[in-house]
């Protein structure tokens, strides 16, 4: 599924391809995709009007459009957005049409992703603040933050840095990564962490996901660029994907185990386990 990294990379190589392009015509293949608001409201509010800016919000990609009228697309996922597809090109649920004759395409096999509206400003940071937290890849993500949110957190961190109303944009490959390079087994309760912990699980956030914004995100199943290409993150991971080989800092057995209902890899020797508590 696509997080933070692989809708950035979308968004900075589409970004200079559509702002400043007027949009000449949105077609909805697929009239869920943005249920329940009506497939010819979110045409009517879209078409004719210019592109001023390809923004992200977490997993969000965002359309600023003239007048503040935001397309807010969330791939979920399988989604992909290409630009100048095939014309027979598979699972193709919306299609955007810009004024220099250009095309891009919302291809979605499983039919999960979303496009939602929203008009004016305090409009769309009403949507962000019912559901997003805070923003890794911004300047207020510091370890005090990160220490602030997670004390009397009960939680494993790991299910902590999967919550989109804590953290924006970290999903399962991001955590798995983050918590090796952190050295933090995915089951130690957020709370518990200390300061040091806390500390250089922030940069290990950091770090894991502009590795793969470096990458070009990562392509495991669907994802791709907006020109059909595939990420490379997927040959740089450290720990997720690796059950059964060799830890690349300790040479213990990555080993594989479910945690917060994903698929979680770790190594337990440079990832300690909580203790059980009596
Ligand atoms: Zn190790």
């Amino acid at each position: 599924m696509p997080e933070l990294p692989e809708v950035e990379t979308i968004r900075r190589r589409l970004a200079p391809l559509v702002e400043k392009r007027t949009l000449r015509a949105v077609e909805i293949a697929d009239p869920r995709w943005c249920e329940p608001l009506d497939a010819n409201a979110l045409t009517d509010a879209l078409v004719g009007r210019r592109v001023e800016r390809l923004d992200r919000r977490g997993k969000y990609l965002i359309w600023e459009a003239q007048d503040e009228v935001f397309l807010l697309m969330h791939l979920r996922m399988t989604g992909t957005v290409l630009y100048d597809p095939a014309p027979e090109t598979p699972y193709v649920r919306v299609r955007l049409a810009l004024d220099d004759g250009h095309m891009l395409s919302f291809a979605d096999p499983r039919r999960f992703g979303t496009g939602e509206l929203a008009l004016g400003r305090p409009a769309l940071d009403a949507f962000f603040k019912a559901r997003l937290g805070i923003e890794p890849l911004g300047a207020h993500f510091t370890s005090d933050h990160l220490f602030t949110l997670t004390r009397n957190r009960r939680t494993p961190i790991k299910a902590f840095l999967l919550d989109q109303r804590r953290i924006a944009g970290v999903g399962n490959i991001y955590a798995n990564e983050a918590l090796f390079r952190a050295r933090i087994h995915p089951l130690r309760a957020a709370g518990q962490l200390k300061r040091r912990q806390v500390a250089a699980l922030r940069d290990a956030v950091i770090g894991a996901l502009s590795a793969g914004v470096d990458a070009g995100g990562a392509s495991i199943d669907d994802f791709r660029h907006p020109d059909g290409v595939k990420g490379a993150f997927q040959n740089e991971f450290l720990v997720h994907d690796r059950a059964g080989q060799p830890c690349l800092v300790c040479g213990a057995t990555v080993v594989k185990f479910v945690a917060a209902g994903r698929g979680t890899y770790a190594c337990e020797r440079c990832q300690p386990k909580p203790r059980r508590r009596p």
